[in-house]
């Protein structure tokens, strides 16, 4: 499989044609961005850290019947995936609330929703991804009924799923977000799961010290995301415990750089 011309180029990946028709290649950045592009930094290793833990975010799906972009992980900082046309919604999944809601409803922070509760916002930059009503989606016809109930039901499984896999090793999933696309194989159109699933795109705190182990540690000022990320990769088993991405294999250009100027 050859690598193509880019297809399309997001806040923190890029999608690059191929020459195997239907499959792309993701390619995970280091920006971080946040505020709808306001806040904006590079920060090293984080895209080898998020492409490690979506991948293996999505196999485990994967394994539990959950139909996946996901086809295989290339190298530090790409994977191919299936190509498929994306729904134009973001899927917000919270089981306590933090964040946008928190500002938008007046709910405390941290307090425990009775049950999982799906959001959605129009994926649209220009218009900084707007809170929707399901009655937006059908009638803009951005789904169909029949499709947004499968996602409804895949979005809980998934859910289910990830909160018992965080919870074994000690994370809380707050919230998180996801997306899905249409592919087509013969005639039949299907549903699957697309983009990442990573600390850029979850809340994930400590259990027992509810530290922060996700993307606000950027969007706080809050320091310290790479070794956040790490412990996430590391708790999920996907890093042993030696191992050290800043050390290894990413930051030793910036960390020479720094280096060479005191
Ligand atoms: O900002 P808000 O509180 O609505 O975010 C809810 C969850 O969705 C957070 O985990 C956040 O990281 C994620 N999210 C995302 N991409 C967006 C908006 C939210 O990954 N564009």
């Amino acid at each position: 499989m050859k690598k193509g011309k880019k297809l399309y180029e997001g806040k923190a990946k890029i999608i690059y044609a191929t020459s195997s028709k239907g499959y792309a290649i993701q390619y995970f950045k280091d920006d971080a961005t946040a505020f709808n592009n306001q806040k904006k930094s590079k920060i090293d290793g984080k895209g080898v850290l998020n492409n490690r833990i979506s991948e293996h975010i999505l196999s485990n799906l994967n394994q539990i019947g959950i139909k996946t972009h996901l086809v295989k992980r290339l190298n530090m900082r790409e994977q191919v995936i299936k190509l498929v046309e994306i729904i134009p919604i973001e899927f917000i999944v919270r089981n306590i609330a933090s964040g946008s809601i928190t500002k938008r409803l007046g709910i405390e922070d941290g307090t425990h929703l009775k049950h999982p509760l799906i959001e959605y916002c129009y994926k649209n930059d220009k218009l900084g991804d707007p809170l929707i009503a399901e009655e937006h989606i059908l009638n803009f016809e951005w789904a169909t009924k029949k499709e947004l109930e499968k996602i409804k039901k895949m979005i809980l499984r998934i859910n289910d799923f990830m909160v018992g896999m965080f919870r074994g090793v000690g994370i809380k999933l707050v919230d998180f977000k996801l997306e899905f696309g249409r592919t087509k194989s013969g005639e039949r159109k299907d549903i699957i799961l697309a983009d990442e699933i990573s600390p850029d795109t979850c809340r994930l705190w400590d259990a027992q010290t509810e530290k922060k182990l996700d993307k606000d540690r950027f969007r706080k000022n809050l320091g310290g995301l790479i070794a956040a990320y790490t412990e996430v990769a590391k708790r999920l088993g996907i890093l042993h415990e030696q191992s050290n991405i800043k050390s290894a294999n990413v930051t030793s250009l910036s960390s020479y750089k720094k280096k060479n100027k005191k």
